[in-house]
């Protein structure tokens, strides 16, 4: 019997370029990869976060994006119970660890290196059985719920597009559902998405609702995140 296809391990990013040193660069390899891939490739290479999370040793370039939201919103500090929904490959949990979460549970589709004391499930945050799997990690419920989950694309625009919020609603009800009084969620968004409907019913549940466009999220991408503080409870 054959064996099933090996998942990709997401692991952190090690090497390259420093900040802001000389021209941009060029791929030579770029026969070898389709025009997107290449584009992809290079723009990461040349791109000053992502150099700056290597120096540092994070393993994505998403973690200053919650960095700043942190400096703003002072969400994460020690006591706190922290929960990160799509956390691969880790650049967020690093950060809240980082900053003295100790109680912190994340899930996604993909594997993930350890990153102790971390817990990590390996499922779809989606499947009804992983929100509690979640709090039973936890050992309680949480005072924030980050969401940083991204669908992968199909080419389509419109499931695309209804994936994606799908993706936000279910981590809103998630919180709803979870969060201690005075919480807080934090969710990666799109700006023209039809966000509204979500938008309103955090509205009512917590004190304050903000769009947030962290300088670490890329300007030509239409990604924004929504900051609910203030969980009025259920
Ligand atoms: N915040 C992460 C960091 O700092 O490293 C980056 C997250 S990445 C932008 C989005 C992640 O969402 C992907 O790893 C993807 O596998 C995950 N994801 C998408 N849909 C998911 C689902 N239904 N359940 C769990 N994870 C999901």
């Amino acid at each position: 019997m054959s064996e099933p296809p090996r998942k990709r391990m997401v692991r952190p990013p090690t090497g390259g370029a420093e900040e802001g040193r000389g021209k941009p660069a060029r791929l030579k390899t770029a026969k070898l990869r389709t025009p997107s891939s290449q584009a992809w490739l290079e723009r990461q290479i040349n791109d000053p976060f992502a150099a700056r999370a290597r120096a540092h040793g994070y393993r994505s370039r998403a973690a200053y994006k919650l960095a700043e939201i942190d400096d703003k919103f002072r969400l994460l500090r020690p006591g706190a119970r922290v929960v990160d929904l799509g956390l691969a490959p880790g650049g967020w949990t690093q950060v809240a660890i980082e900053r003295g979460v100790t109680a912190i549970a994340g899930v996604d589709l993909l594997p993930v290196e350890p990153l102790p004391p971390a817990q990590i499930l390996e499922m779809d945050f989606t499947d009804p059985a992983c929100g509690p799997r979640l709090i039973e990690l936890l050992g309680g419920p949480p005072d924030v719920v980050l969401s940083d989950m991204a669908p992968n694309t199909v080419g389509h625009k419109q499931t695309d597009h209804l994936r994606i919020v799908g993706l936000i609603e279910a981590a809103a009800d998630f919180a709803v559902e979870v969060l201690k009084p005075g919480g807080a969620f934090v969710a990666k968004a799109f700006q023209g998405g039809e966000t509204s409907e979500v938008i309103a019913r955090l509205k009512q549940r917590f004190a304050d609702v903000r769009n947030v466009k962290p300088k670490a999220s890329r300007a030509d991408s239409s990604e924004v995140y929504l900051v609910a503080t203030g969980f009025k409870g259920r």
